[in-house]
């Protein structure tokens, strides 16, 4: 089982990191080639206008959504907002792959960036997570699984194959967060 990592702007190394700490064979993904030798990808965290207008440009944006119709996508924070049906932003061309809008910066800019304890459903204890300019989700049906919350926002949000998060797991001491994207991958395998 192969994980790739999109590698085309943001924070792609930590992921690869923890994946190799967790002896999850991975690869960074940059071309539509890449696709054939992974079972799952995780969409990384940085920038969503730059990571859009790169997915268009290096012809990505359909292979995306074809994979994701067979395989598991997990995205963080910019990643979730490229996988929302909707954003608050329309210079972003979402992939549509989860049935969420995302709002921008809801948390406010850099500065105002967090961490936070927070109870996930899967867990026994709490995780201390980063929030960095964090988008908030609404969700736009009552079919997704809503796996963590803080307050009455969800950040941690499952459908299918799909997995978005509003933060950084690859910042955090915990590595659950990927243990369980493993797992849906190893499902699917
Ligand atoms: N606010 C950024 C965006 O909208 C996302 C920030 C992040 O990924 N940490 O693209």
């Amino acid at each position: 089982m192969t994980i790739g990592v999109l590698a085309l702007q943001g924070d792609f190394s930590l992921h690869s990191k923890i994946l190799d700490r967790l002896n999850v064979k991975n690869i960074l993904v940059r071309k539509k080639e890449d696709f054939d030798n992974i079972n799952g990808l995780i969409i990384p965290g940085g920038e969503s206008t730059v990571l859009s207008l790169l997915i268009k440009k290096f012809n990505l944006f359909n292979k995306i959504k074809n994979f994701s119709k067979s395989h598991c996508v997990y995205g963080t924070c910019a990643g979730a907002i490229l996988m929302s049906k909707k954003c608050d932003d329309n210079k972003i061309n979402t992939l549509s792959l989860i049935n969420i809008k995302s709002f921008r910066n809801f948390y406010g800019r850099q500065i105002d960036s967090f961490t936070k304890n927070i109870t996930i459903n899967f867990l026994k204890k709490k995780i201390n997570v980063s929030f960095i300019r964090a988008p908030k989700f609404d969700c736009l049906s009552n079919d997704l699984d809503i796996l963590g919350k803080v307050g009455d926002n969800p950040v941690l949000i499952k459908k299918e194959n799909m997995l978005v998060s509003s933060f950084h797991p690859e910042l955090s001491n915990s590595t659950e967060v990927h243990k369980y994207f493993i797992n849906m991958v190893k499902n699917n395998v």
